[in-house]
Protein backbone atom coordinates (compact mmCIF):
# COMPACT_ATOMS: atom_id res chain seq x y z
CA UNK A 1 0.00 0.00 0.00
CA UNK A 2 1.95 3.37 -1.29
CA UNK A 3 1.72 6.35 1.77
CA UNK A 4 5.09 8.02 0.76
CA UNK A 5 3.76 11.19 2.85
CA UNK A 6 3.55 10.00 6.44
CA UNK A 7 7.07 8.91 8.34
CA UNK A 8 7.85 5.87 9.06
CA UNK A 9 6.40 5.22 13.10
CA UNK A 10 8.98 2.93 14.77
CA UNK A 11 8.07 1.27 18.45
CA UNK A 12 10.87 -0.57 20.33
CA UNK A 13 8.74 -3.03 22.69
CA UNK A 14 10.67 -5.10 26.08
CA UNK A 15 10.22 -5.78 29.55
CA UNK A 16 13.18 -3.18 29.95
CA UNK A 17 14.20 -4.61 33.62
CA UNK A 18 16.13 -2.36 33.37
CA UNK A 19 16.92 -0.09 30.07
CA UNK A 20 20.68 -1.03 29.01
CA UNK A 21 22.79 0.35 26.35
CA UNK A 22 22.60 -2.72 24.36
CA UNK A 23 19.06 -1.57 24.17
CA UNK A 24 19.68 2.17 23.15
CA UNK A 25 22.92 1.93 20.80
CA UNK A 26 22.12 -0.68 18.05
CA UNK A 27 18.44 1.36 17.65
CA UNK A 28 20.39 4.76 17.65
CA UNK A 29 22.40 3.02 14.88
CA UNK A 30 19.47 1.43 13.28
CA UNK A 31 17.54 5.04 13.32
CA UNK A 32 20.12 6.54 11.43
CA UNK A 33 20.07 3.70 8.79
CA UNK A 34 16.71 3.65 8.38
CA UNK A 35 16.28 7.66 8.96
CA UNK A 36 13.56 6.85 11.89
CA UNK A 37 13.01 10.49 13.59
CA UNK A 38 11.15 8.75 16.52
CA UNK A 39 11.57 5.67 18.55
CA UNK A 40 8.84 4.90 20.77
CA UNK A 41 9.93 2.91 23.53
CA UNK A 42 7.02 0.67 24.85
CA UNK A 43 7.60 -0.98 27.94
CA UNK A 44 5.40 -4.06 28.72
CA UNK A 45 3.46 -5.83 31.06
CA UNK A 46 4.54 -9.18 31.88
CA UNK A 47 2.03 -11.94 31.48
CA UNK A 48 1.57 -13.78 34.78
CA UNK A 49 2.21 -17.07 33.80
CA UNK A 50 5.79 -15.49 33.00
CA UNK A 51 8.76 -14.51 35.49
CA UNK A 52 7.69 -11.43 36.61
CA UNK A 53 10.14 -8.35 36.14
CA UNK A 54 11.84 -7.49 39.55
CA UNK A 55 11.38 -3.67 39.23
CA UNK A 56 7.36 -2.99 39.01
CA UNK A 57 5.72 -0.93 36.36
CA UNK A 58 6.48 2.60 37.42
CA UNK A 59 9.87 1.86 38.09
CA UNK A 60 10.78 0.39 34.67
CA UNK A 61 8.77 3.73 33.02
CA UNK A 62 10.98 5.92 35.45
CA UNK A 63 14.21 4.08 34.15
CA UNK A 64 13.21 4.71 30.33
CA UNK A 65 12.14 8.15 31.08
CA UNK A 66 15.71 8.61 32.82
CA UNK A 67 17.33 6.99 30.02
CA UNK A 68 15.88 9.15 27.29
CA UNK A 69 15.97 12.15 28.60
CA UNK A 70 16.86 15.29 26.50
CA UNK A 71 17.04 12.55 23.48
CA UNK A 72 15.05 13.46 21.24
CA UNK A 73 15.29 10.57 19.34
CA UNK A 74 13.10 8.45 21.83
CA UNK A 75 9.33 9.13 23.75
CA UNK A 76 8.13 6.63 25.52
CA UNK A 77 4.39 4.68 25.36
CA UNK A 78 3.45 3.01 28.41
CA UNK A 79 -0.35 2.05 27.49
CA UNK A 80 0.97 -1.39 28.12
CA UNK A 81 2.04 -0.39 31.43
CA UNK A 82 -1.49 0.66 31.97
CA UNK A 83 -3.38 -2.11 31.37
CA UNK A 84 -3.98 -4.50 34.14
CA UNK A 85 -4.50 -7.31 31.84
CA UNK A 86 -0.87 -8.73 30.08
CA UNK A 87 -0.30 -6.98 26.85
CA UNK A 88 0.37 -8.84 23.52
CA UNK A 89 2.31 -7.16 21.13
CA UNK A 90 -0.35 -8.06 18.02
CA UNK A 91 -3.07 -6.89 20.30
CA UNK A 92 -1.08 -3.37 20.93
CA UNK A 93 -0.15 -2.86 17.54
CA UNK A 94 -3.62 -3.53 16.13
CA UNK A 95 -4.63 -0.96 18.20
CA UNK A 96 -2.01 1.19 17.06
CA UNK A 97 -2.99 0.38 12.92
CA UNK A 98 -6.69 1.15 14.17
CA UNK A 99 -5.82 4.48 15.53
CA UNK A 100 -3.19 5.83 12.56
CA UNK A 101 -5.17 3.96 10.06
CA UNK A 102 -4.20 1.56 6.70
CA UNK A 103 -1.85 3.70 5.32
CA UNK A 104 0.41 4.75 8.52
CA UNK A 105 3.59 2.95 7.85
CA UNK A 106 4.69 0.99 11.20
CA UNK A 107 7.54 -0.96 12.22
CA UNK A 108 8.57 -3.04 15.45
CA UNK A 109 12.13 -3.53 16.68
CA UNK A 110 13.01 -6.56 18.01
CA UNK A 111 16.51 -7.62 18.17
CA UNK A 112 18.00 -11.11 16.72
CA UNK A 113 17.35 -13.10 19.61
CA UNK A 114 13.46 -12.33 19.19
CA UNK A 115 13.20 -12.43 15.63
CA UNK A 116 14.65 -16.26 16.21
CA UNK A 117 11.55 -17.09 18.92
CA UNK A 118 9.07 -14.58 17.21
CA UNK A 119 7.04 -17.98 15.68
CA UNK A 120 6.22 -18.56 19.74
CA UNK A 121 4.68 -14.89 20.25
CA UNK A 122 0.85 -15.01 20.28
CA UNK A 123 -0.93 -14.67 16.88
CA UNK A 124 2.35 -14.31 15.30
CA UNK A 125 1.45 -15.05 11.98
CA UNK A 126 -0.49 -11.78 11.99
CA UNK A 127 2.46 -9.28 13.16
CA UNK A 128 3.52 -8.78 9.27
CA UNK A 129 -0.01 -7.40 7.99
CA UNK A 130 -0.08 -4.86 10.77
CA UNK A 131 3.76 -3.57 10.56
CA UNK A 132 7.40 -3.96 9.39
CA UNK A 133 10.07 -5.72 11.66
CA UNK A 134 13.56 -4.03 12.20
CA UNK A 135 15.73 -6.22 13.80
CA UNK A 136 19.45 -5.17 15.62
CA UNK A 137 21.81 -7.83 15.44
CA UNK A 138 22.77 -9.08 19.16
CA UNK A 139 25.77 -11.15 19.55
CA UNK A 140 25.49 -14.52 20.55
CA UNK A 141 22.59 -15.63 18.07
CA UNK A 142 22.31 -17.30 15.38
CA UNK A 143 21.64 -15.35 12.18
CA UNK A 144 20.00 -18.70 10.75
CA UNK A 145 16.79 -19.30 11.86
CA UNK A 146 15.79 -22.53 13.62
CA UNK A 147 14.42 -24.35 10.48
CA UNK A 148 14.43 -24.22 6.88
CA UNK A 149 10.43 -23.09 7.20
CA UNK A 150 11.50 -20.28 9.30
CA UNK A 151 14.44 -19.53 7.05
CA UNK A 152 11.80 -19.64 3.80
CA UNK A 153 9.53 -17.60 5.98
CA UNK A 154 12.34 -14.94 6.74
CA UNK A 155 13.71 -15.07 3.54
CA UNK A 156 10.42 -13.86 1.57
CA UNK A 157 9.87 -11.16 3.54
CA UNK A 158 13.31 -9.50 4.18
CA UNK A 159 14.16 -6.07 2.44
CA UNK A 160 17.37 -4.12 2.46
CA UNK A 161 15.85 -1.56 0.28
CA UNK A 162 14.98 1.41 3.12
CA UNK A 163 12.95 3.36 0.93
CA UNK A 164 10.44 0.01 0.74
CA UNK A 165 9.71 0.47 4.70
CA UNK A 166 8.83 4.18 4.37
CA UNK A 167 6.10 3.16 1.40
CA UNK A 168 4.57 0.90 2.36
CA UNK A 169 2.73 0.65 5.57
CA UNK A 170 3.53 -3.35 6.94
CA UNK A 171 5.01 -6.46 5.92
CA UNK A 172 8.90 -6.20 5.36
CA UNK A 173 11.50 -7.65 7.71
CA UNK A 174 14.51 -5.36 7.85
CA UNK A 175 17.78 -6.72 9.17
CA UNK A 176 20.15 -3.86 10.20
CA UNK A 177 23.58 -3.82 10.26
CA UNK A 178 23.65 -2.57 13.54
CA UNK A 179 26.82 -2.27 16.31
CA UNK A 180 27.30 -5.59 18.74
CA UNK A 181 26.83 -4.77 22.32
CA UNK A 182 26.69 -8.43 24.74
CA UNK A 183 24.63 -6.80 26.91
CA UNK A 184 21.71 -8.00 28.63
CA UNK A 185 19.57 -7.16 31.16
CA UNK A 186 19.50 -10.42 32.88
CA UNK A 187 23.37 -10.26 33.21
CA UNK A 188 22.87 -6.37 34.78
CA UNK A 189 20.56 -7.79 37.19
CA UNK A 190 23.04 -10.55 38.17
CA UNK A 191 26.46 -8.20 38.39
CA UNK A 192 24.02 -5.68 40.04
CA UNK A 193 23.45 -8.41 43.01
CA UNK A 194 27.14 -8.89 43.39
CA UNK A 195 27.68 -5.41 43.78
CA UNK A 196 29.54 -5.32 40.45
CA UNK A 197 30.13 -2.24 38.52
CA UNK A 198 27.56 -1.78 35.77
CA UNK A 199 28.43 1.75 34.53
CA UNK A 200 29.41 0.56 31.03
CA UNK A 201 25.94 -1.15 30.78
CA UNK A 202 23.46 1.26 31.80
CA UNK A 203 23.16 5.03 31.67
CA UNK A 204 24.27 7.08 34.25
CA UNK A 205 21.21 8.18 35.58
CA UNK A 206 19.56 4.90 35.61
CA UNK A 207 21.81 3.43 37.40
CA UNK A 208 21.76 5.74 40.33
CA UNK A 209 18.08 5.49 40.61
CA UNK A 210 18.73 1.81 40.89
CA UNK A 211 21.07 2.05 43.55
CA UNK A 212 18.94 4.63 45.22
CA UNK A 213 15.45 2.52 45.01
CA UNK A 214 17.81 -0.43 46.10
CA UNK A 215 17.03 -2.49 42.62
CA UNK A 216 18.42 -5.64 42.26
CA UNK A 217 19.92 -6.13 45.02
CA UNK A 218 18.42 -8.64 46.98
CA UNK A 219 18.45 -12.74 44.84
CA UNK A 220 14.70 -13.11 43.55
P1 LIG B 1 16.42 -10.04 29.78
O1 LIG B 1 17.89 -10.33 29.92
O2 LIG B 1 15.74 -9.68 31.09
O3 LIG B 1 15.68 -11.12 29.00
P2 LIG B 1 16.91 -8.17 27.61
O4 LIG B 1 18.21 -7.51 27.94
O5 LIG B 1 16.92 -9.22 26.54
O6 LIG B 1 16.24 -8.70 28.94
P3 LIG B 1 14.33 -7.03 26.88
O7 LIG B 1 13.71 -5.89 27.56
O8 LIG B 1 13.75 -8.36 27.10
O9 LIG B 1 15.92 -7.00 27.24
O10 LIG B 1 14.47 -6.76 25.32
C1 LIG B 1 13.69 -5.85 24.59
C2 LIG B 1 14.16 -5.90 23.15
O11 LIG B 1 15.52 -5.47 23.09
C3 LIG B 1 14.14 -7.31 22.54
O12 LIG B 1 13.66 -7.23 21.20
C4 LIG B 1 15.60 -7.73 22.54
O13 LIG B 1 15.87 -8.59 21.46
C5 LIG B 1 16.30 -6.39 22.37
N1 LIG B 1 17.64 -6.38 22.96
C6 LIG B 1 17.95 -6.47 24.28
N2 LIG B 1 19.27 -6.44 24.46
C7 LIG B 1 19.84 -6.31 23.24
C8 LIG B 1 21.20 -6.21 22.76
N3 LIG B 1 22.25 -6.28 23.60
N4 LIG B 1 21.41 -6.08 21.43
C9 LIG B 1 20.34 -6.03 20.57
N5 LIG B 1 19.04 -6.12 20.95
C10 LIG B 1 18.79 -6.26 22.28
Amino acid sequence: MASPVLPLCAIYGGTFDPIHFGHLMPVEALAKQVALHQVTIMPNNVPPHRPQPEANSQQRKTMVELAIAGNPLFRIDDRELKRSTPSYTVETLEQMRDEQGPLQPLAFIIGQDSLLSLQRWHRWESLLGLCHLLVCQRPGYAIAMDTAEQQRWLDAHSTADVAELHATSAGKIFLAQTPMYDISATAIRQRLLKNLPCDDLVPAPVLEFIHRQRLYSKAS
